[in-house]
């Protein structure tokens, strides 16, 4: 038996740095401080499905005619590079779950096949970043929102399901300089078009109808600048309203429900949140789940100075694309640090099929993706079994130190392989 301590769980954006590892023979039984989410990670059970194990790829695999067949990692690149090559529109997927190091060798890599990087959230970011440029808002550090943040709204969030520790680490119940009483010394709201177990806890909870956000956004800036409520206004903004206007520094955590409302709803919330900073500061913050999406979005700021999807079509001039890939351009994908077949909808998944536009999946663990793949290379799970660097959601790089034995090579390697086969 040894025990680790204070190790970094890549489970989600969070990056819990709190962690106390039992290992026996190389491999963790035990974790302390850590949530049913960091437990699977670390003991690949499924997310959602605690004590259900996640079937581990062990060998590269290429599927002819509907049967996969074992092959050399040589053999699987050599393939994957064919498919990439012929491929007249393909696209790299995913890596908002893939290490530092692994989105930098994708990027490199979606260069030289003149290829597109479509990351596995941008329907969500991109808005964000669209909003944030639009209005100039400010941005602060989860420690400085633990410490001064005595209004916090959910908008379209669950973090006890995206983010399970962020509530109790960060918003809710953190202990801070100014909020040294944790919940007792903030108020907590969220907005919602369900009721979910924040209910109890934020107060109001809104839950208003879908498509109905940017209205209420609007509804609470009227009411702030002292303009009677419209009669079609949604009820409770301004409830809302006095939330936001007894606040001494708040902050707006906007979940991915956010961007199924459209791009305005990002838009009117920084607006609002300029307008209170007018005032006080408040804070507009992206809760991504996916435990490197911020990684992600600085490499492409620094690499291509847009946080956009960079496509490569015509190399002499890339451009950057804020709306999401029409998939049925798409006739070849590569994906990573994502399983694309879950994300996508059952129409899409269809056309995928129906056309057998060929996938080269990389994944340390069989999932719909890697079930329909031309080609599968299993990788090790990064910041377990391979050193990476992730980037937390607010943007602080962490290295994350392996603490178990890998039986497959990180992403970063197999992608920087792969590069070399083209
Ligand atoms: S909140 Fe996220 S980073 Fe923290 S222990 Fe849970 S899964 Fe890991």
């Amino acid at each position: 038996m040894e025990l680790k301590e204070s190790i970094i769980c890549p489970g989600c954006a969070c990056l819990c740095d709190d962690l106390d590892i039992i290992l026996e023979n190389g491999r963790p039984v035990a974790i302390h401080n850590v949530c049913t989410w960091g437990v699977g990670k670390f003991l690949a059970e499924k997310k959602l499905r605690p004590n259900k194990e996640r079937r581990r790829l062990t060998d590269p695999q290429i599927s002819r005619h509907g049967r996969a067949e074992k092959v050399s990692y040589e053999a699987a690149l050599g393939e994957a590079a064919a498919i990439l090559t012929q491929a007249r529109r393909p696209v790299i997927y995913g890596l908002a779950n893939s290490g530092a190091w692994a989105q930098e060798a994708a990027l490199a890599l979606t260069a030289n096949l003149k290829a597109r990087l479509e990351p596995a959230d941008l329907a969500f970011m991109a808005p964000f970043y669209q909003a944030v440029q639009k209005h100039g808002l400010f941005w602060a550090p989860l420690e400085v929102i633990r410490d001064e943040a005595d209004a916090v709204v959910y908008w379209g969030a669950n973090p006890l399901h995206s983010c399970p520790r962020h509530a109790v680490r960060y918003a809710v119940f953190a202990r801070g300089r100014f909020t040294e009483r944790g919940i007792e010394d903030r108020q907590v709201a969220a907005v919602d078009i369900y009721r979910t177990e924040l209910a109890g806890i934020c107060h109001p909870y809104i839950q208003i109808d879908p498509f109905q956000e940017a209205a209420l956004a609007e509804a609470v800036m009227a009411s702030l600048n002292g303009h009677p409520a419209s009669e079609d206004a949604p009820a409770d903004a301004d409830k809302l309203a006095a939330f936001f206007a007894n606040a001494a520094y708040g902050v707006i955590f906007c979940g991915r429900g956010v961007a199924y409302g459209g791009p305005q709803v990002f838009d009117r919330l920084a607006a609002l949140a300029a307008r209170l900073n007018e005032k006080k500061p408040f804070v507009l913050f992206p809760l991504s789940g996916d435990f490197n999406s911020a990684g992600l979005y600085e490499l492409l700021l620094r690499e291509t100075g847009s946080p956009f999807a960079p496509d490569f079509a015509d190399p002499a001039a890339p451009t950057s694309q804020a709306s999401p890939v029409d998939f049925q351009e798409v006739d070849a994908v590569l994906v990573t640090g994502a399983d694309l077949l879950w994300f996508l909808q059952a129409e899409q998944v269809q056309d995928l099929k129906k056309r057998q536009v060929p996938i080269v999946a990389l994944s340390p663990f069989a999932d719909r993706t890697t079930a329909q793949a031309r080609v599968c290379l299993p990788v090790a799970l990064d910041g377990i079994e391979a050193a990476e660097i992730a980037y937390r959601m607010d943007g602080l790089p962490v290295l994350l130190r392996p603490v178990a034995s890998a039986s497959a090579p990180p992403a970063h390697r197999v992608l920087a392989d792969l590069n070399l086969f083209l």
